[in-house]
């Protein structure tokens, strides 16, 4: 379900055209006592209307239908185990805004040296795609008119679970593929023990160590600077590993990425970077889930397999992500 379609659906049954105030959303929430609840699916129907009404008043309908669409979406866009009152405060005052027009947001992922020259160069990777040549596509790009640029880095600390060369600090699960640590080797998939279900992980070469040069941003690389800009660090725990910007890849930790991006009322984004079949299929498609309108820059994209990089585009366009060339960005911002 798109976020615009909610939003529209709210602006033609209102009465009233007055935007309502995250601090007005939070108090419906309290007033309700929705953190009482311990997950969003539990809150019962006629609560999640009760919440419209006291921020719309009664004078307007909706169908059922409509309000289970609404919970389901808060349900996927907000963590599973509890209900933020802070977060969804913020996504009811976006999803009740006046004003939806179309903003867009580039998200620039992991366009790092470590991908490009450093220890996990894409050039020496199956496909032989060189990472440095999307700097100029993206460079073109950012001189757009995007509401808001977002770069996303790799930021990991030394002991972080994703490194070979830390296989042996976190404990294998017995169904792991590779059993023991001795004998994992790079670029193996293998399956950690975790602290509640066991999850599965490939071996990278050590990269994008915080502060260090191999995570910095490509020299090349035009960075926006100001209020229209941020940078958003990923894969910090050292427990678990994020391919997407939104979430660590075990769902348990959202970034301030979704926060940032309805704080801002954007409606659409934009997804170039590295890797195409990993780091950027996996942000596109919580994109997509979080109900942004999802667009992926091929040429802006470079991969790690072909055949990774045929799924990643399978599987995006099976979920509604449009793939286009840099030469229509321009088209998209109109
Ligand atoms: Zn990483």
């Amino acid at each position: 379900m798109k976020l615009i379609d909610i939003t529209k659906a709210f602006q033609n049954v209102r009465k009233d055209t007055e935007d309502i105030n995250e601090n007005d959303c939070l108090n419906a929430i309290q007033k309700l006592k929705l953190s009482n609840y311990k997950d969003i699916p539990s809150i019962p129907l006629n609560k999640v209307k009760e919440l419209f009404v006291q921020l719309l008043g009664d004078g307007f309908h909706l169908d059922d239908t409509k309000f289970k669409e609404v919970q389901d979406f808060l349900s996927n866009c907000t963590l599973k185990k509890m209900v933020d009152e802070r977060l969804l405060a913020k996504v009811l005052r976006y999803l009740l805004r006046k004003d939806s027009t179309k903003k867009v947001a580039l998200l620039i992922v992991d366009v790092q040296n470590d991908f490009i020259s450093g220890s996990l160069a894409l050039k020496h990777s199956p496909a032989c795609e060189d990472g440095v040549d999307v700097v100029p596509v993206i460079n073109q790009m950012v001189q757009m008119k995007f509401h808001f640029f977002v770069y996303t880095m790799d930021w990991h600390p030394q002991d972080h679970i994703s490194f070979i060369t830390n296989v042996s600090r976190y404990d294998l699960h017995p169904t792991s593929k590779v059993p023991l640590a001795k004998d994992a080797k790079t670029f193996d998939l293998v399956t950690f023990a975790g602290d509640g279900d066991p999850f599965d992980q490939v071996l990278w070469p050590a990269h994008c160590i915080q502060g260090t040069e191999g995570a910095e941003l490509h020299p090349e690389l035009t960075e926006i600077k100001g209020d229209n800009s941020m940078r958003l660090l990923k894969g910090i725990d050292p427990k678990v590993d994020s391919y997407s910007a939104f979430w660590d890849n075990n769902h348990t930790h959202q970034t301030k990425l979704f926060s940032e991006l309805i704080d801002r009322d954007i409606t659409d984004i934009v997804v170039c970077g590295l890797a195409t079949d990993i780091c950027v299929k996996f942000t596109a498609i919580d994109g997509q889930k979080h109900g942004f309108n999802t667009t992926v820059v091929l040429d802006a994209c470079r991969g790690v397999a072909h055949d990774g990089i045929e799924i990643a585009r399978c599987e995006q366009q099976a979920c509604g992500i449009r793939i286009i060339d840099s030469s229509e960005v321009s088209s998209l911002l109109a």
